[in-house]
């Protein structure tokens, strides 16, 4: 095989789709649920916008970014992260101007030329909020329930969130300057990001993974006595609300974004099974970012997390075994076996398998286009009547319906039910009424079982 899929990308095969799924579905459940609306954005932009966006002294902007000229010479890049796209369209829609706030998730690939290694691509999944217009302290803490909360329904247990602030422009030059004047003294110890982090942006110096720079940072004072009174309330109203809400939480004061237009709160949700990588999603307040981009003032709050590094941990099977997983099939693992399999014998018996497969898939006089419709699948090998039934049973089908010529003549097929070996002979005209009914008694004991929707 010549062609292989470009480095730090990969291909998610049907086989792990359903876990993809299982992670899409509680996102748009749970954001949905709290009144936030999917927003999808170009999966490109202008770079001036992630170089004002994101901040030009970030690992993003400064090495990250998959940058190019297109055909009229514009400079365009891959979307790093979310945010700075979603601001944009809040801006470019005027949507400040409806009753604030505005409250958008989003689900998509992010782009970032980094080296490959576990937990890291150069194409890799986020999902995301963004709640734009309120400074409320409550806003921070139902963005970071709604991830907690979309973890939680996951399954995804031994997670800890970590929450720090970062201050404002206000009170976080006072301590910009205590740093620089701080870790000054030491910069030969520092590594050489740090040392020109030193000078355009120390804050980025306390997350540094650095051995070196984590001894120098060691001993620095955490920025709280440095915040103003407006960011000291804001903090503590996080705080207390968090823990009013039972969500639990550790102060890690080496937590940073960073970036000039992010105030306030900053956290990081980390888990245990992840390794080296192990921050699953990360978030802030970014109450300068819409100005920034030169639209009215508005505060703002969200965050972004991998989707990769969850399917990490559920597929290592921490958290697994959740009621409602898909019963497994071989060949593709998590998803449900067929519920009916249609074996064709014979030239004539083949157009009507098609014809009955369709029409099953449908489901039988429903109002809704597809409801009451079954998974059914047909020969399309012109296997022997043996084979298929082996292949049948392989796919896990729960019903085969039999459909010879000399059957197709008299207008029956027998209907063979897996999993009792029962098999009976029914009129053709019969088999969408029965089996769809027989579908839809399954999807209610499925549904009572599981709880699912
Ligand atoms: P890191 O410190 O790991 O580089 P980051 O600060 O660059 O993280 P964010 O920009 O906060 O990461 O992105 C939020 C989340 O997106 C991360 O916590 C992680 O789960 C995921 N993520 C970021 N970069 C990658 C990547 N290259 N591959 C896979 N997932 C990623
Ligand atoms: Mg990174």
């Amino acid at each position: 095989m010549e062609y292989k899929a470009p480095r730090g990308t990969r291909d998610i095969l049907p086989d792990e789709m359903h876990l993809w799924h299982k992670v899409e579905d509680i996102v748009r459940l749970v954001c949905e649920r709290a009144g936030y609306g999917e927003i999808r954005t170009p999966i490109f932009e202008y770079t001036e916008l992630f170089e004002r966006g994101i901040g030009q002294v970030t690992d993003i902007v400064e090495k990250e970014m998959y940058t190019f000229l297109d055909k009229a010479k514009r400079s365009i890049t891959l979307r790093p992260e979310g945010t700075a796209s979603v601001v944009r369209a809040f801006l470019e829609h005027k949507l400040y101007a409806r009753p604030q706030p505005t409250k958008f998730y989003y689900i998509g690939p992010m782009f970032r030329y980094e080296r490959p290694q576990s937990g890291r691509y150069r194409q890799f999944w986020q999902f995301g909020v963004e709640a734009l217009g309120s400074q409320d302290p409550a806003m921070d803490v139902e963005v970071i329930g709604i991830l907690i909360e979309i973890y939680r329904q996951l399954g995804l247990g031994g997670f800890e969130v970590q929450l720090n602030t970062i201050g404002c422009p206000e009170c976080r030059p006072r301590y910009r300057d205590e740093l620089r004047s701080y870790l000054g003294g030491r910069a030969g110890e520092l590594c050489e990001d740090c040392r020109r982090r030193l000078v355009r942006n120390p804050l980025r110096l306390l997350d540094c993974k650095e051995p070196g720079c984590q001894r120098a940072i060691d001993e620095v004072p955490p920025i709280f006595e440095y915040l103003c009174d407006e960011c000291r309330e804001h903090f503590e109203g996080v705080k207390a609300l968090l823990s009013a809400l039972g969500v639990s939480f550790v102060i890690n004061p080496r937590i940073v974004r960073g970036l000039d237009y992010y105030t306030k709160t900053v956290f990081e949700v980390v888990h245990s099974e992840l390794g080296a990588q192990d921050v699953l999603g990360a978030g802030g307040r970014y109450d300068g970012l819409a100005g920034e981009c030169g639209g009215p003032p508005t505060p703002g709050v969200g965050f972004a997390a991998g989707i990769d590094r969850a399917i990490q941990v559920l597929s290592a099977g921490a958290g697994a075994g959740e009621a409602g997983d898909a019963e497994s099939r071989p060949g593709d693992a998590g998803a449900p076996g067929p519920d009916v399999y249609i074996a064709p014998i014979g030239r004539e018996a083949k157009a009507e398998a098609l014809k009955l497969a369709f029409a099953l898939r449908q489901g039988a006089g429903e109002e809704t286009p597809g409801a009451g419709g079954l998974k059914v699948e047909t020969d399309f090998m012109g296997r022997s009547l043996k084979a298929q039934m082996k292949y049948a049973n392989k796919l896990g089908a729960r019903q085969v319906v039999i459909l010879g010529d000399e059957e197709l003549h008299r207008g029956v097929a027998l209907l063979r039910d897996m999993s009792t070996g029962d098999q009976e002979e029914v009129p053709i005209t019969d088999i969408v009424k029965r089996l769809s009914t027989f579908g839809r008694a399954e999807a209610a004991t499925v549904q009572e079982a599981t709880g699912c929707r």
